[in-house]
């Protein structure tokens, strides 16, 4: 018998009569449908092939290619579109069919930086960070105490943190933003600790937004896993389409904005007090930001997706863009002369040319295959750009190194 079968073999033994399911869950029901899938899933591993399978509610799809995964003992990364599916694979299934299996398998949830503490920031923002209010004062009070003990960093740890908390920014870190090499916690470093337990482990959850801009940015740790990986399973892939577009494209929001001038003042009145007018480039940033979020509202309160044309067409629209494009490169230049004070300004400068390039380029006429819009959310306005072409071409050439099984789960949208 070869490899192939002998695992084909293994596979329905385990979720046959007596199997190990049924061993390590006395109310475990063999289903026609989870068996039928684990064996396709099986063959397609071992042809190294890719794989489309849409099941229905109950078929119990987590375990029909979890299962030949573990047993094939191919490193393998699998990605989701949600966080409760992300939460249930690493907290609960794959744990359980560890044990169940008896493998001695090393599991890793990889989730994006702006999910774990940056303990630079952390430090930053107690010494520096203007508050808006009480609440966000408690807020960073919690986070500090919790920061003494954890081990992960990872922010969903704290109880009861807002995912909206204006404190979140000011102690996680962004790629423009992170010292890496340079950073005085680089050794403690809670990003650098969880790419490195990703690279160590044998399955890897992410989701699907991550896995995209990873490719994009290369920036979370994914990049360098998928060379190394055998085998990629997109679970919920009916909504790869909505993270592909994104991972495609370029944007570029008011917060981002905001965010920058913040930053800026901080990082200009820490280190080069005096020596430039932090508070008017931080402003006129901020300003800026705000009658760019205006003019992209208009009258709209809340969430909505607009057509470009309905807003660059108005007269209002270009010189805002403009004025936000002008009010970045007037910092990046201002930061140009007190690069050497500390290492947070050349990352700040990256920061300020970046976004006043890609304003500017929201400036130029759409190309053609080229598509953009407007996203409008209850904080701020994003402008988005992408290619018309379908990322899943994307998706198979970033596995090229191994299988690219795409679970395609649920209804087809
Ligand atoms: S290396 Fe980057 S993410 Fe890590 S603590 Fe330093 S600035 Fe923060």
């Amino acid at each position: 018998m070869s490899d192939h079968e002998a695992l084909r073999a293994e596979v329905a033994a385990a979720f046959g009569p007596g199997g190990e399911l049924s061993q390590a869950d006395p109310a475990y029901l063999e289903r026609s449908g989870q068996t039928r899938m684990a064996d396709a899933v099986t063959q397609a591993l071992g042809n190294r092939d890719v794989l489309v399978v849409e099941a229905g509610t109950g078929v119990g799809k987590t375990y029909a290619y979890l299962v030949p995964v573990l047993l094939s003992g191919l490193r393998t990364l699998v990605s989701t579109a949600t966080k409760s599916l992300q939460d249930q694979l690493h907290g609960r299934d794959l744990p359980r069919l560890t044990r169940a299996l008896g493998l001695p398998a090393r599991l890793a949830l990889l989730k994006g930086r702006a999910a774990y503490l940056c303990q630079h920031r952390l430090d930053q923002a107690r010494q520096q960070a203007q508050l808006p209010d009480r609440a966000a004062v408690r807020t960073l009070a919690r986070i500090e105490k919790w920061s003494v003990a954890t081990l992960t960093g990872d922010l969903a740890e704290v109880d009861a943190l807002d995912e909206r908390s204006p404190v979140i920014p000011l102690v996680t870190s962004t790629r423009e933003n992170c010292l890496g090499s340079d950073c005085p916690k680089f050794r403690s470093c809670h990003v650098m600790h969880a790419r490195r337990e990703a690279m160590a482990a044998d399955v890897v959850v992410v989701n699907h937004h991550l896995y995209f801009a990873d490719l994009a940015l290369r920036d979370s740790g994914v990049a360098e896993l998928l060379p190394s990986v055998d085998a990629v399973i997109f679970d919920e892939a009916h909504q790869l389409s909505e993270a592909g577009v994104q991972f495609l494209g370029s944007h570029v929001g008011t917060a981002q904005l905001v965010d920058l001038s913040r930053d800026l003042l901080a990082a200009g009145l820490a280190h080069a007090r005096g020596l430039r007018p932090w508070n008017e480039f931080a402003a006129a940033i901020e300003f800026s930001a705000r009658d760019l979020r205006l003019v992209c509202a208009g009258p709209l309160r809340g969430t909505a997706k607009l057509r470009w044309e309905e807003r660059a067409e108005l007269p209002a629209f270009a010189p805002a863009l403009q004025a936000a494009a002008l009010a970045c490169a007037a910092a990046a230049d201002a930061l140009a002369d007190v690069l050497g004070a500390a290492p947070d300004l050349p990352k700040l400068q990256e920061r300020a040319l970046t976004m006043a390039a890609k304003l500017q380029a929201f400036e130029l006429p759409v190309e053609p295959e080229r598509v953009r819009w407007i996203d409008l959310s209850a904080h701020q306005a994003r402008l988005a750009g992408s290619t018309t072409r379908h990322p899943r071409s994307h998706a198979r050439a970033g596995s090229s190194a191994g299988t690219c099984l795409d679970l395609h789960l649920g209804h087809v949208g």
